[in-house]
């Protein structure tokens, strides 16, 4: 293998040339305590950057094994190095060192959530960090003197500062992985104790500003506090601090199975909570104020989406006799309406095996909610190809044990199908499932139920392979996140815009890439979405995510994937336009 010598040999050489000869640079180096590995060189200085990893040995790096003892507390670790590798890099890289991204180096950081991520590896024998850097030029000229700063001097520091457990902030390391272990142990306890969700009291719900998801000032937030008849106490293995003593349980509000309604008066914080509730199918960072609110992994955000594609899915327990004579058994539309994409959605949901619904009266379809007394007589039934949602939200929890959390201040006729109902006043919840029913007692809402029949059972839907086709021009795959919201796809872009509860591109990314894999690996066309998805997320159990990109070789730089979770893969999947289903 080549030494730290032999590439400062290869950049004096270089020095003053033409871009393309840091090609050269391309291989393995062997340093005093850690191996650079330069993967891929980028073409130009305005290319996406050059993709390189740094490996330092176990015995160097000294990181205590009981930290990635099991799988849950490695992918906490590993994200904790993350973050503190981006730290340093903050610390000590000097930035723009010339034109386009010279200079730069950086690794895929996340936000609030703590996600599985290629750019970090830690195993018995090593720990690796998977990281971008801008070799620097000025116009075409490599400038070699600042390249050895950046791979000789900066690289080796960052991992000095972050990867070495002598320089760790042990103690926060510590707290971070134990916090994360906590948060799995209590969602792997939420359905024995009946629960789709806990949020412990103290939490801090709200956010900066809707352009940011970190926590609003102690200052200025009000903390959660759960009542009393509802509240819970769940056990956890690390003892944390709550109401100011350590202790080994905590208290909150434990969100029951069954039909929630959260009531009350506008700007009381419903929506924070339903969105709090969202993204705790994930851990949280220590701090971010929802490390404690989580969410059982199987529940999914519904939404409308007018606009969005549907491929064969029986909405007809929703909706049926449409004008014309469409079917909606098997419903296809290139432009859905708000009631129509909602229906869809939440049938593919539990078709991949959702088994909790959290629905904002914000980003609903009016129509699909309710259907009052004095429309149902205005408008008839033979009219209205809708069910409403409310006349089917307890046959789903009933007949098909999924659970719904629902926002709704605007329509009283949800109280006589909730189990529980909570008022947010001033942030803060109450309990006032009983009044609710004297009054769904007490006023009759008049209206009639419109089922005709019972909800059909999920239908299985298999994918034609073909349909998938990931080429553009000469290349066989072609697949780019765009944003958190929007996957180019081939000659397709997948709106995921909808898809609420993907929190980061490199999630995106890896969802654009698995329906490739799923497509290659898994579809024979005899294989349904739920058996593909499920399949996907056996090989990344085994596997990481490492293999998401087909051109990726051995052991090199594997790309910045997160791992998602099988339903948004789905999801993702069900939004593809050319997408087929087999007749
Ligand atoms: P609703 O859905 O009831 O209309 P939102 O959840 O959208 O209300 O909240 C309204 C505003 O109040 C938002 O700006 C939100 O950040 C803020 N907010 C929500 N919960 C809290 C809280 N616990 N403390 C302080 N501010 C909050
Ligand atoms: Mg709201």
């Amino acid at each position: 293998m080549r030494t730290v010598d032999d590439l400062r040999n290869i950049l004096a050489r270089i020095d003053g040339r033409g871009y393309k000869a840091y090609k050269d640079l391309q291989g393995a180096y062997a340093y005093p305590r850690l191996t650079l590995f330069i993967d891929h060189v980028q073409g130009d200085p305005f290319a996406s950057p050059s993709k390189i990893r740094v490996r330092v040995p176990g015995a160097v790096a000294k990181l205590p094994p009981d930290l990635f003892a099991d799988r849950g507390r490695r992918v906490a670790l590993q994200d904790f190095l993350i973050r503190e590798v981006h730290h340093a890099i903050r610390h000590v890289c000097r930035g723009n060192r010339g034109i386009g991204k010279s200079g730069l180096i950086a690794i895929d950081v996340g936000g609030q959530e703590v996600l599985e991520r290629t750019a970090m590896v830690v195993t018995p024998q090593w720990v690796e960090a998977r990281l971008s850097l801008g070799l620097p030029a000025q116009g075409r000229t490599i400038l070699g003197r600042q390249a050895e700063a950046m791979l000789c001097q900066e690289v080796p520091e960052i991992v000095e500062r972050a990867l070495k457990w002598e320089h760790v902030d042990q103690e926060r390391a510590r707290t971070f992985v134990d916090c994360v272990d906590n948060q799995e142990s209590i969602r792997a306890q939420l359905d024995a104790l009946g629960l789709v969700a806990f949020i412990a009291d103290g939490a801090i719900l709200p956010r900066i500003s809707g352009a940011s998801d970190r926590p609003l000032s102690r200052e200025r937030a009000q903390p959660f506090h759960a009542p009393a008849s509802l509240r819970v106490s769940i056990s956890i293995p690390h003892p944390v601090s709550q109401d100011g003593r350590l202790t080994h349980s905590l208290t909150g509000f434990g969100v029951p199975q069954g039909v929630t309604l959260i009531v009350g008066g506008g700007y009381h914080g419903k929506s924070t909570v339903l969105r709090a509730l969202e993204r705790g199918v994930y851990p949280h960072v220590p701090e971010d104020g929802r490390e404690y609110v989580v969410t059982t992994e199987r529940a999914v955000k519904i939404r409308a989406e007018d606009g969005r594609s549907i491929e064969r899915v029986d909405i007809s327990g929703f909706i049926k006799n449409l004008p014309y004579g469409q079917e909606t058994g098997r419903f296809s539309t290139d432009n859905a309406s708000g009631s129509t994409s909602q229906a869809a959605s939440i049938l593919e949901a539990v078709e991949v095996g959702a088994t909790t619904l959290l629905l904002d009266e914000d980003t609903s379809a009016t129509n699909f909610m309710v259907r009052d007394a004095r429309m149902q007589a205005l408008v008839h039934k033979e009219h209205e190809p809708i069910t409403p949602f409310v006349d089917r939200v307890r046959e789903l929890y009933e007949s098909h044990g999924v659970s719904t959390v629902l926002v709704m201040g605007g329509c009283g006729d949800y109280f006589d199908v909730a189990d529980t109902v909570i008022a947010m006043q001033d942030y803060q919840p109450l309990d006032v499932t009983e009044e609710a029913q004297r009054i769904a007692r007490e006023f009759r809402t008049k209206r009639e139920i419109e089922t005709t029949s019972p909800l059909s059972g999920v239908t299985s839907r298999i994918p034609v392979r073909e349909s998938l086709d990931p080429s553009r021009g000469n290349r066989e795959v072609k697949i780019e996140a765009r944003s958190v919201e929007a996957i180019a796809f081939g000659h397709e872009v997948i709106d995921v815009s909808g898809v609420e509860q993907l929190v980061d591109v490199s999630q995106t990314r890896a969802v654009g890439f698995a329906i490739h894999l799923a497509a290659h690996r898994f579809l024979d066309g005899r294989v349904n979405v739920k058996a593909a998805v499920r399949s996907l997320a056996e090989l990344f159990d085994d596997a990481g995510l490492d293999g998401l990109d087909p051109y990726h070789q051995g052991e090199r730089h594997p790309g910045n994937f997160a791992r998602p979770r099988a339903l948004e893969i789905a999801a993702a999947l069900n939004r593809l336009r050319t997408l087929r289903i087999r007749e």
